[in-house]
This record gives C-alpha cells, structure tokens and sequence, in this order.
C-alpha cells in the first residue's frame, strides 16, 4: 500500500469525507427584534472572520408566521389590515434601523417586491377548497422569505459575498399542503448541486418553505425550519447542524415548571427524538433523522449566550453514570383505552392510518398490552377524534370495541432515560410514588425510544414532575458526584 492510499484510506475513517461545513440555524427569536439580529450578525460575522465555512438557515421573525396564518384563513373582507400593517412595519423597521439613508433605499424596494406579492397572494379567490390550502401555505411562507432577505442584505452590507436562496427551488415535497413530506433524492442533489456551484458564497435559504414538483409553495410544518437545516446539512455531508434558539440547550426539563432543572452537554439522537416527540419545544422532531443517517452532529446554542456550549446529538449514547437524562411534559393529553379482538393489529394500524393525514388525529404515544389498547391523543376536538377512531375500527376490522373509554385532559409525563434503568423507575415509581396512587392513571413504556409515559390529571402534574424530577435526576447527581 502505498502512503498516499493509507492516507486516504484513514482520513476517510476519520470522516473527511464531512464538507467542513456548518449549517447555522437561527429561529424567530433569534430575529425576535433589532436587538437579537445584531447577536446573530455578530455570530455569523465571527464566524466568516474565523474563515469557517457556514450556511444559514432562517425562520420567519418571532410571531410573524402566526400572523400570516391568520391572515390567510380570514376572508378578504374581514381581513385585519391591521395585521398586515404590522408585518410590514416589524421588517421596515428592522431596515430602518440597520441600514443608513442611501443603502436603505434598495433594501425597502426589495421587501416592498415581496410584501406586494404577498398582497396580491391575499386577494386570491378563496373558493376551491384544495386551492385554498395551497394558497395558504403560500401565504404562510412569506416571513421566512422577508427574514432571509434581510440577513443576506445585512451580511452584505457587512462585505459578505451572500447569496439569498429561496428553499422552494431546491427542497421538493409531496402536496400535502402544511405538513409537506419532503421527497428526499431529489432534494437531496438540489442541494448538494447548488452548494457545489456556490461554494464560494455565504447562502442564506429560507427555513420552512419547499414546493411540490408542480412548483406550488408547499411548508414542512410548525417549527420546520430545524427540520430545514438538517436536511441541508445531511445533503451536503456538512460537519455539524446548530440549531441556534433563545435557550442554552436540551434541558433536563423544562426550568419554568422544575427550577432545579439543567442543561444536558450531550445526547444520543435517539434520546433527543424522545425529548422533542414528547415536549421538548427546543428542537422539531422530524429534524434528528436526517442529521442521524448521515451521522451530523447537533449542536443546540444560545443566540443571546453564545459563549455556552449548549447541547450537543450525536451518534453516541451519554457516557454518564446518570440513567436518567431527562422528563418532558405534554399537557392536555387524552387518552383513549380499548378493549377489542385483534387488538395487536388494530394498535399497529392507528398510528399508520392517522399520520401524514395533515395530522388529522393527532396521536402522540400508544401501546398494546394484551387485548388492551391505549392510544395517547392531543387533538382539539376529542369526541370528534374518538367517533372517528371507532369508526375507523369498525369499518377497517369490523372489530367489536369491549370496551373504549377515554380520559380527558391529562398531562403526558414521560421519563427518558436507559432502557433498563427504565423498567427499574417504573418499579420504582411503584414502590415509593405511593401518594401517587390516584395520580397515576397509566404508563406506557416505549421499547423503541425507551421511555416511560406516565398519564396524570393535570392539577398534579407540577407537583409529580417536581417529584420525579428530584427522585430521578437531581438526588441521582448528587449520588455521583
Ligand atoms: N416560521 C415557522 C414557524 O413559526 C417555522 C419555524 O419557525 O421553524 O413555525
Ligand atoms: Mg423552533
């Protein structure tokens, strides 16, 4: 063998096959308001200074999304021009503030380009219902196109060689309007051509927009823009994805219900998809898989503490003597109890039949045991939901229900941790949660994932949290300290 195969040969398995690149994410508030964009220009500045290679990724600025979102579903006549009025001024004013007089002028005309295109997007003829929802994801794609603009523009002005991208060129999903599945090959070589031709570039893309094939404007769902980034980092093999947010990280739960809280350095994908699956609003579930199959590591940093060094996914799994790395809440949770025959298939079909439907039943957690089903739901209108899953049993298996009930209004708390350390907290639980008795409505332990859901009313979820949380994690670092 000669040096030169040896040394390909070992620069491959230390991964050099990674671009050296970084895909910076920056959320709503992170471009909250005038204040937090200089934070992240001055990260971004820092960067390009260093001579590192990034991509941006952007949302829409804080709230912005809501407001198109509501813009959209009303009629034109009763449309609220005030709405509309205030979209426009959190941007002109964001441009008044970062640009002097003369470079103004060019920067108002481009958003004013984009702003007029989405009134006219606003006079559309709401008639035709399939029209309708694409014209709202239309509609509700327009922030993190006003958003991208401005950062590109800023960097320039900053003598940044920026290039604004539009994802809707690159990024191509199927049509189901708001919660679009992305078709991955293609996408996949859109990106990775453009990043190639444009290597000598800063690209600033949109978060949270594609198109379908057709090229109608199509949105990955809320908080889609993680999800974004991590397929861009995934296609061009880029060396991490950060996701930079308003928090210092993963937390061991969320800090305003448990003050005793903290952050977590690291975390197996697999961990982090139970955190966000099950509540943790710091990062959109669909995000992990990409970054997971193309082993990218995660990084999940604080705009406004960039000094910290946040929580960091990746390919390994915690190398702690803590067995338990965190709970996270899902409150006003229903849950559906079944007794039936088949029960084993008609668990398995639910999940299936009701995903990817614009998430028509929202279903967030479910198990079989025996012939008793559970299936955890977090949809608005319950009864509507239960009508429809009965239904859906009878005419799919012709199935006789023994026995369904449903429990409103719960709180979702689930535990992730180690398999096995699982199954000793449900014992545990069982053991020293005593007062609990009549808190606990029922747990539901996930193999894949490795958690333990437990089902409780919500007036002692706080209490119950706090206490799991002490028992779990805090005494527990204590011990090993
Ligand atoms: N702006 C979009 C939303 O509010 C996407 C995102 O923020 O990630 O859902
Ligand atoms: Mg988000």
């Amino acid at each position: 063998m000669t040096p030169e195969t040896t040394f390909i040969k070992n620069t491959k398995l230390l991964g050099s096959s990674k671009s050296y690149m970084k895909v910076l994410k920056f959320g709503g508030s992170s471009l909250g308001n005038r204040e937090a964009i200089s934070k992240v220009i001055s990260i971004l500045l820092n960067r390009i200074e260093n001579k590192e290679k990034i991509i941006v990724v952007v949302s829409a600025f804080s709230g912005i999304t809501d407001q198109l979102i509501g813009l959209s579903r009303s009629n034109q006549s009763k449309r609220s021009q005030k709405a509309l009025q205030s979209i426009k001024n959190r941007h002109i004013d964001v441009i008044k503030f970062f640009f002097n007089n003369s470079e103004q002028q060019d920067v108002l005309q481009q958003f004013d380009n984009l702003y007029q295109e989405l009134t006219k997007a606003l006079q559309f003829n709401l008639q035709k219902q399939d029209e309708l929802k694409r014209n709202q994801d239309h509609i509700i794609g327009f922030g993190e196109r006003f958003s991208a603009q401005i950062i590109t523009s800023l960097l320039k002005k900053n003598n940044v060689n920026t290039l604004y991208t539009d994802t809707r060129t690159l990024i191509k999903t199927n049509d189901n309007y708001g919660f679009a599945k992305i078709r991955k090959s293609i996408s996949y070589k859109n990106i990775s051509d453009y990043y190639h031709i444009h290597t000598d570039k800063v690209i600033v893309a949109t978060g949270f927009i594609a198109s379908t094939i057709n090229g109608h404007s199509t949105t990955l769902g809320r908080g889609g823009s993680d999800y974004t980034a991590s397929v861009i980092g995934a296609a061009t093999s880029a060396e991490a994805v950060e996701i930079w947010t308003d928090v210092d990280g993963l937390m061991t739960a969320d800090p305003e219900k448990v003050p005793s809280a903290i952050t977590i350095d690291q975390i197996s994908y697999k961990n982090a998809e139970g955190f966000s699956k099950y509540g943790a609003k710091v990062i959109y579930p669909p995000t992990i898989k990409p970054a997971m199959k193309y082993d990218i590591p995660i990084y999940i940093k604080n705009t406004f503490r960039p000094g910290l060094n946040g929580t960091l996914i990746h390919n390994r799994s915690i190398n702690s003597t803590n067995s338990i790395y965190g709970i996270v809440t899902i409150p006003n949770v229903t849950l559906l109890t079944m007794k039936c025959r088949s029960a084993e298939s008609v668990g398995n079909f639910l999940p299936k039949r009701f995903t990817n439907r614009n998430q028509e039943i929202k279903i967030v957690e479910h198990s079989i045991d025996n012939n008793l089903i559970k299936i955890a739901i977090i949809n608005q209108n319950i009864s509507e939901s239960a009508l429809k899953i009965e239904h859906t049993i009878q005419e799919e298996f012709n199935g006789q229900i023994d026995k369904f009930e449903l429990f409103e209004g719960l709180s979702m708390i689930t535990i992730i941790g180690r398999h096995a350390s699982i199954l000793s907290v449900k014992s545990l639980i069982a053991r020293k949660l005593t007062l609990y008795d009549k808190a606990v409505r029922s747990m539901i332990y996930n193999k894949k994932l490795k958690t333990l859901s437990i089902f409780t009313e919500s007036k002692f979820e706080n209490q119950l949290l706090n206490d799991l949380h002490n028992m779990l994690i805090t005494e527990e670092n204590v011990a090993n300290s």
